[in-house]
């Protein structure tokens, strides 16, 4: 028989109870105790959802406090020393995520970093050339002996040996492939005490051959895994993401008992595998999306592997693509969406009874006349063919702006010239990203008009009394280049989603981000309009409160794209499209209302690079020219600015010129001398302004820091092209913060005008 597990679930909890019981531990406003009495309920719950749904096995060892990498570095016994500090497990972990613990203990935090290509973040291990392993696994057997309670067939789940080297960062230079010998032996003693609990199959990760493998890591595969002893064992080698292309027959010729492939996002691979499996192994099939929200068309999926069940028989498994733990919960509580669409999508419990169904279905084909098999059916086939997916119209704009190469009229040079005249700016303009602090009162506003005890006007007259306070600030630190500051947006994709139609937003579709932090995307569902514009009355109120220019302020096609929930029924670009020509219409009327200065933010654009490097040109062409599109409608004289969060542009910095924005304002403070040697080799030659202080951190900056970055940035920018400001929005700072860093920033400018007026009359 076929069997159907999942890689992983969610942790949050379906109303984010992990979220309240962390952040509520850590004010010190509840025990260690009644932490973990949240956190088991949830994974309890979590292990009664996949037994109930029927799967096959319940998955142990997926569940984290705050990121399963750092439980893996707990269990090897290889947290950063700093973060060893007492014996108790949970501090130590909170310590090194946090830096810092409820007990009042202090150090630096670890770096956080997106896992692969997904918003999900994780904590970077840190590797020294000395480090020692020690094998700490009383935390996951916890879980498993838990688990087993349950029920006992139980597959646990480990980050593998290669993937969790690769995926840390070396401290001192040295070859993170040197530290395997000295791990490898931990894993084989987990292996023992594992069979020991009883535990039958062991899911190992190594996402990592998904990748564009460095040879000596790929080559440290086959001894590696040739030197665990797994004890009799079953290991099942998972993958996700990605094809293993190049790295498939690697895989699977590893001596593990199954492999898993990710056919969603690579279904070609399903062919040479079944050639190159072998008569033994397992073939784990990823074909229920962990990543995406849609319905699975089982049907197809289902004659898609009617010959790797020929083939294979038992041997053939059915998984997830991925952990589900990028999905949320529950789309059942999802009734409040339009169109409809709560029928189309699948969360993680949807997930859970759609990988039962289809096992079923391949099982025995009596399935296939089942109501439920047939209202899986209904339910795709009304997406494909509903009205409000679907706009003939929405399409033909997309498509053409696709085929259109899209260029401002006249070259920068000729613009910068235009826009100097219109808005008479002083050398090294300075400005901020878009938003200002969003406080508690702020959020008080928010909350109260949701829960119905303010009205519509009474909210908006709200938030025009901060927008207007923004304004007073910004005049008085003497800014050149004001914003209003986003009070009226809580998020700066959700408050676009909210407003288009094609998109909906749900009301509980949580996904983990990083430790408590959770993220709602939006939901890209059909073709996309924008009934009205978006952001203009607030652009303009904000404009007619003051003499100086004001900056309009909108999110990116990319960058939407990227963080929501996005159809699979057309190709990324064409949705990216759609988006760029609502943002094009909102661009025009901005310019029409009299905004001259508009910013259109594109901090995922790095980010959404795929995995692999020969997808790049591809990828860029599309997101460059579709931020084109959303940008080239205005005359010469409006100057666009676009921002990004990223300091690592080497690879990218031609796709970024290619833009053509005539500002672009980076996140650099943390890695100033980084950016500026990668202009150094490749020049930058539109408006640039390397951010010149780190808005994550509480402190003032000091000017000489910001002084430094200006005057190397003069080396590799020309003067007239340098904007001075921070490095991203300042929405999670305070005002007492932000107020005092401002000020240090504008005397910085208007010191480097005098150094350089001095120079010029010498
Ligand atoms: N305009 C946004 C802000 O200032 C940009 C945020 C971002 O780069 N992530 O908040
Ligand atoms: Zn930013």
């Amino acid at each position: 028989m076929t069997l159907f597990h999942t890689l992983g679930f969610p942790r949050v909890g379906q109303q984010r109870e992990l979220k309240w019981a962390l952040e509520s531990f850590w004010a010190g406003n509840s025990t260690q105790q009644e932490l973990l009495d949240v956190a088991h309920s949830q994974r309890l719950a979590n292990w009664q959802r996949q037994l109930q749904a029927g799967a096959d096995f319940i998955t142990a060892g997926d569940f984290a406090l705050y990121d399963h990498v750092l439980n893996t570095s707990y269990l090897f016994g290889h947290l950063p020393e700093r973060a060893r500090h007492g014996d108790d497990a949970l501090n130590q972990l909170f310590l090194a995520a946090r830096g810092r613990t409820p007990c009042g203990c202090t150090s630096h935090a670890s770096e956080m970093t997106k896992w692969f290509d997904t918003n999900y973040h994780y904590l970077v291990p840190e590797c020294r050339a000395e480090d020692e392993f020690r094998l700490q696994p009383e935390l996951l057997l916890e879980e498993i002996r838990a688990a087993r309670a349950v029920y006992p067939k139980v597959k646990a789940v480990v980050l593998g040996p290669l993937s969790y080297l690769y995926l840390g960062k070396s401290l001192d230079n040295s070859n993170r492939l040197n530290l395997l010998p000295k791990l490898l032996p931990l894993y084989s003693e987990l292996f023992a005490l594992l069979k020991a609990e009883g535990v039958d199959w062991l899911q190992l990760d190594e996402p990592i051959l998904a990748l564009d493998l460095p040879s000596d890591w790929a080559q440290a595969f086959e001894p590696a895994y040739h030197t665990l002893r797994n004890n009799g064992l079953n290991l099942l080698l998972t993958t996700y993401f990605n094809g293993l292309e190049d790295n498939l027959s690697l895989a699977l010729n590893l001596p593990v008992q199954g492999v898993h492939l990710d056919l969603v996002s690579a279904p070609e691979q399903l062919t040479p595998a079944l050639d190159r499996i072998g008569p033994y192994k397992v073939l784990s099939v990823g074909v229920i999306d962990g990543r995406n929200i849609w319905r699975s068309d089982l049907n197809a999926i289902r004659e898609s592997l009617l010959e790797a069940k020929q083939q294979l028989g038992e041997r053939l498994w059915l998984g997830t693509s991925c952990s589900l733990l990028h999905v949320p919960y529950d789309a059942a509580s999802e009734s409040q969406l339009p169109d409809g669409v709560g029928q189309w999508l699948a969360f993680a419990q949807q997930k859970l009874e759609e990988g039962v169904l289809l096992r079923d279905a391949l099982n025995n084909s009596d399935v296939l006349s089942s109501a439920t098999w047939q209202a899986q059916a209904n339910a795709i086939q009304a997406r494909r063919t509903s009205t409000a997916v679907h706009k003939a119209a929405v399409k033909q704009r997309a498509a053409d702006a696709a085929a259109f190469d899209w260029q401002r009229d006249l070259p920068f040079s000729e613009r910068a010239v235009l826009q100097q005249q219109l808005l008479k700016l002083p050398l090294f303009p300075t400005t901020t990203i878009g938003s200002f602090p969003q406080t508690s009162g702020i959020r008080q506003l928010r909350r109260r008009f949701k829960q119905g005890e303010l009205t519509l006007a009474e909210y908006e007259d709200g938030l025009k009394a901060e927008i207007v306070h923004a304004i007073r600030v910004q005049e008085q630190i003497g800014l050149d280049v004001l914003v209003h500051g986003e009070a009226e947006r809580n998020d700066m994709v959700e408050y676009f989603g909210e407003q288009l139609e094609g998109v909906a937003v749900s009301a509980n579709g949580w996904v983990q981000s990083y430790g408590s932090r959770c993220v709602k995307p939006p939901i890209i569902y059909g073709d996309i309009e924008r009934p009205q514009p978006m952001t203009v009355r607030w652009s303009e109120f904000a404009q007619s409160q003051t003499d100086k220019r004001m900056k309009g302020m909108l999110t990116g096609p990319v960058t939407i794209l990227k963080w929501a929930f996005v159809r699979d029924d057309q190709p990324w670009s064409a949705t990216a499209y759609q988006l760029a020509a609502v943002l094009r219409d909102e661009v025009q009327d901005l310019e029409r209302a009299g905004i001259r200065i508009i910013q259109v933010d594109e901090p995922a654009l790095r980010e959404g690079l795929p995995l692999r490097k020969a997808a790049h040109q591809q990828y860029l062409q599309w997101a460059v020219n579709s931020f084109r599109f959303s940008v080239t409608g205005v005359a010469a004289d409006t100057q666009i600015h676009t921002h990004m969060c990223y300091a690592d542009f080497d690879d990218i910095l031609p796709a970024i010129q290619g833009m053509d924005a005539d500002v672009i304002t980076l996140e650099t403070a943390r890695s100033a001398s980084k950016l500026l040697a990668t202009l150094q080799s490749s020049p930058y030659n539109n408006g640039i302004g390397p951010g010149v202080y780190d808005i994550h951190s509480p402190n003032i900056p000091a000017a000489e820091a910001m002084l430094a970055i200006l005057r190397d940035s003069l080396a590799v920018v020309a003067p007239e092209n340098l904007w001075v400001n921070p490095d991203c929005g300042l929405k999670t700072r305070r005002w007492e913060e932000v107020i005092p860093a401002l000020e240090a920033m504008v005397a910085v400018a208007l010191e480097l005008r005098e150094e350089v007026k001095v120079t010029e009359q010498a």
